[in-house]
């Protein structure tokens, strides 16, 4: 992938096991993004950019390798965050 890259969004619909949304696919490689690391929504969904967004570079070939990371990355991410609320809300019991 070359560092110059430019990616030509076009809406995608993953559609797996009963697992449905919408992310960005390029339209010249065909690389499939993941919707949370890219924010999908504004990047091809017409929505408006979040402030202070941090963005990361994530790029599938394939919707099972989208969901893998989405998986493995951001269900976990999401899991640490609520241990840590949990605990912090003990606290202040
Ligand atoms: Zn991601």
């Amino acid at each position: 992938m070359a560092y110059t890259w430019e990616p030509k969004w076009e809406v995608f619909e993953v559609d797996l096991e009963g697992i449905k949304f919408k992310t960005c696919r390029d339209r010249i490689t065909g690389l499939i993004a993941c919707p949370v690391c890219i924010h999908a929504a504004s990047k091809c969904l017409g929505e408006k950019p979040p402030f202070n967004y941090v963005y990361e570079n994530a790029y599938f070939y394939t919707v099972e390798d989208l969901l893998e990371h989405m998986k493995g990355y951001h269900l976990l991410g999401l899991k640490k965050r609520t241990a840590k609320l949990a605990e912090k809300l003990r606290e202040e019991d």
